[in-house]
């Protein structure tokens, strides 16, 4: 499979932020959000080729339990299956982190973090980066968070609309985290993001890797 990066931090979002973290990025992705900030890892060929065994023998050198199984979009991967059947086999708590595009059953997976994507995300006309019968299999089938990147107070009223799509959706476990890709515009939008948890009930998600080091790369 081909592996855009592999390296060891902590998670910056969600319900496990802070847990150092192993990281393997997956190349290529179907989807062109208009704020990505891992467009280096967008194209399917971006990285190098890894075998199973060779990310297993990476990670290995690192002492944490936790992988982060990222991309990119990990979901369009025909391999991932073989990989995290390997993690699981390890003793690894794997986590997906997935826009919710694309649904595969069975994986070893003990988190699917589930980020879909909103209007803010400005695809290309015609392009919706949503599919609601995918997020229902996702969120039915796997222990999962829901974290939405809030640019405008106005997405919180789309963020409602497409709850209420989903079946059986547990609201505890939808978060809201600022559109930012620096500390200053995390700093900026996090009053606003913070109100609307107030107001909604939604956790406040933070990005503790923008928080610690401005968008710099695999620190
Ligand atoms: S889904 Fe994720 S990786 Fe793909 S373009 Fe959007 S932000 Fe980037």
């Amino acid at each position: 499979m081909i592996v855009s990066e592999i390296f060891y931090s902590l998670q910056g979002e969600g319900f496990l932020t802070g847990v150092p973290s192993v990281f393997i990025r997956l190349a290529g992705c179907p989807l062109r959000c208009k704020w990505c900030d891992t467009k280096y890892a967008l194209d399917a060929k971006a990285g190098r080729d890894f075998s199973v065994e060779e990310i297993i023998k990476t990670i290995k050198k690192w002492p944490s339990r936790f992988v982060v199984i990222t991309g990119g979009e990990p979901m369009v991967n025909l391999e991932l299956g073989g990989l995290t059947a390997q993690l699981k086999k390890i003793g690894k708590h794997i986590t997906i982190e997935t826009a919710g595009i694309k649904f595969i059953a069975n994986l070893d997976c003990d988190l699917m973090s589930i980020s879909p994507k909103l209007g803010n995300a400005k695809m290309a006309d015609g392009v919706s980066a949503l599919n609601v019968a995918v997020l229902n299999e996702l969120t039915a089938n796997y222990k999962y968070q829901l974290k939405f990147v809030i640019d405008f107070e106005d997405d919180l009223a789309e963020i409602k609309q497409l709850l209420d799509k989903i079946k059986n959706i547990d609201l505890d476990l939808v978060m809201l985290m600022p559109q930012a890709a620096t500390r200053d515009e995390l700093l900026e939008k996090s009053e606003m993001v913070a109100e609307l948890c107030r107001q909604s009930g939604f956790v406040f998600c933070q990005r503790l890797q923008i928080l610690l080091w401005d968008g710099r790369r695999n620190i």
